[in-house]
């Protein structure tokens, strides 16, 4: 047995990828939670990027940042949403960051002389960075989920980690692979026979899986289940089907009628703590599966290329489901349309906005579609549109009104134009310093940081407190030369940071406009289903009641 009794559940994929492996592993961390367990939830990048923070999110998703600063995959938005709390960076791990520390113990003698290699050492590092996520979690299991698929060259030492630690902590070790199943437009059937291969691949690894998560877009019948069960040796009643469904925070609700969170805490050997309590979470997932609720349009205005609307909601993820969790509060189904900011560089009237109720301009990073962005909020501040903006769409709000209220024509951020005359948006010392030394990786201010929000203002109607923490990413901030000037205007910044320097939210007062509120920081991040963000509920609010006017004027 593990020291503590702790218990350890890997998640593993078999057959490809995206088939819901994440899902899988927050659904059952929920799961398992909901019986009273305290459970931490671990994701393994196999990549050699020792964070996600330098990789483009259109290609590979959204960057999700921690309240540490730790730079993600959107997987650990995922578990922080299902869990419904801030996970630390002991719970994410790249393979650059574990030969990282491989590597510098190594040059600092740390091996006593020894041949460095990947097994057992780099194994090593692994094994004891997921006990460090137990030990620091405290918690009573964890979750980890292995990236890749088996089979794959990338996972083959986190894959062997996990044989490893079964063989150390017999009974406290379980293996659940999530495989796919296919049904060729051919031939109209479910096919089994890719997932009894890579079950195979992964007995040739040393593994059995325990469980087998059979994900396909039809349940899976009692024939292939009992297929399934003889060819993989894994007993029926633990080869649970999962198709497609509406909603992913449907998942859970389906893996509990084939009661996994009880076989998993029997096979585990771990006194239940209660009954699976779920009331809140099935609430919360038919609030947001509800189709009778009244619709509002919400555009989001980026810089969007031609990559397919698939790609682009999971560069946007955090938001779109921070909207979606408001809507449900809100009892309204938020409809999305993404909106080309460049088409309005381009000629396109900017009128086509009046058909939204709210306006957001999301983060963002350089030159692309930036003047229809800044066109954008002119629109949506003279029309007096609800208007949200995160970190860069608080940034071109500041300059829009810089530009156009306080008579400073030509300003700009620097991250555009460095000879600007008016850099309303500037770069801190530290990180210019850190630009010219081309220190990129996790160098921008990121993660979470104190903030102070007036009294009075829209900012601290919504969050009914002063003192807050909120996550960032980026490397600018408001010019602090120029804030009284901005002030005078009559821009009202509603949220600083304790020293009075930082400037994390901008507002306009109810007076001038119903909404228009932007945040240096990222909101989306801490927005959870069962704790919507409220800010964003704020917004939806002020877009509910745009709507209502549209609707009683025609
Ligand atoms: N590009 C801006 C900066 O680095 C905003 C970043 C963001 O929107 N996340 O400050």
């Amino acid at each position: 047995m593990s020291k503590e009794g702790h218990k350890y559940i890997f998640i593993i994929g078999g057959v490809m990828s995206g088939v819901g492996k994440g899902i899988t592993s927050s659904s059952i961390g929920l799961l398992l939670q909901a019986k009273g367990f305290s459970v931490n939830l671990v994701k393994i990048d196999p990549y050699l990027n020792v964070d996600a923070g330098t990789m483009n999110p259109t290609e590979h998703g959204e960057v999700f940042v921690l309240n540490s600063g730790l730079e993600t995959d959107q997987d650990m938005g995922n578990y922080e949403r299902f869990l419904g709390r801030d996970l630390g960076p002991e719970d994410y791990m790249t393979s650059g960051m574990i030969y990282q520390s491989v590597i510098s113990r190594e040059r600092a003698l740390g091996y006593n002389g020894k041949c460095v290699e990947a097994i057992p050492h780099v194994r090593d590092e692994i094994i004891s960075r997921i006990g460090d996520a137990a030990k620091h979690n405290g918690s009573s299991v964890s979750v980890i989920e292995i990236g890749g698929t088996v089979g794959d060259f990338q996972n083959a030492l986190f894959i062997d980690a996990a044989r490893v630690l079964g063989i150390r902590y017999p009974g406290d070790v379980l293996y659940i692979m999530v495989s796919y199943l296919p049904v060729p437009g051919t031939l109209g059937e479910m096919k089994t026979k890719p997932t009894q291969n890579a079950v195979r691949q992964l007995n040739a690894c040393g593994l059995q899986p325990n469980f087998l998560i059979a994900r396909g877009k039809y349940p899976l019948d009692k024939k292939r289940k009992e297929k399934i069960a003889i060819a993989c040796s894994v007993p029926a009643d633990q080869v649970i089907s999962a198709p497609d469904i509406e909603s992913i925070y449907e998942v859970p609700l389906n893996f509990e009628k084939d009661a996994l969170a009880e076989m998993l805490t029997k096979a585990l050997n771990m006194q239940d703590e209660q009954k699976t309590e779920l009331t809140a979470w099935r609430k919360f997932s038919r609030g947001i599966m509800n189709e009778k609720r009244d619709v509002v349009d919400i555009a989001i205005v980026g810089k969007y290329f031609n990559t397919g609307d698939f790609v682009l909601s999971d560069a946007y993820l955090s938001v779109i489901e921070a909207i979606k969790f408001s809507g449900v509060v809100c009892n309204v189904k938020p409809r999305i349309h993404w909106v080309n900011a460049k088409q309005f560089e381009e000629g396109i009237s900017l009128s086509t906005l009046a058909r939204y109720d709210g306006i957001i301009v999301p983060g963002g990073f350089g030159k692309s579609g930036i003047e229809g962005k800044i066109k954008t909020i002119h629109y949506a501040r003279t029309r007096k549109i609800p208007y949200f903006g995160l970190c860069y769409g608080m940034q071109l709000m500041a300059i829009e009104f810089a530009r156009n209220v306080a008579g400073l024509t030509d300003a700009h951020t620097v991250e555009i134009d460095s000879h600007t005359p008016h850099p309303i948006v500037d770069i801190l010392d530290s990180q210019k310093e850190k630009i010219q030394k081309k220190e990129y990786g996790a160098s921008m201010r990121l993660g979470g940081y104190d903030m102070v929000v007036k009294k009075g203002t829209i900012a601290f109607g919504a969050y009914g407190e002063e003192h807050l923490v909120e996550r960032h990413r980026h490397r600018y901030e408001i010019n602090p030369n120029y804030i009284q000037k901005l002030q005078d205007s009559g821009l009202v910044f509603s949220g600083v940071s304790p020293n009075g320097v930082l400037m994390e939210i901008a507002e306009l007062p109810h007076s001038e406009h119903p909404f228009m509120l932007g945040t240096q920081f990222h909101p989306e991040f801490h927005a959870r289903p069962l704790s919507p963000h409220p800010l964003f509920t704020a917004f939806l609010h002020s877009a509910i009641a745009r709507r209502k006017k549209r609707t009683e004027s025609v």
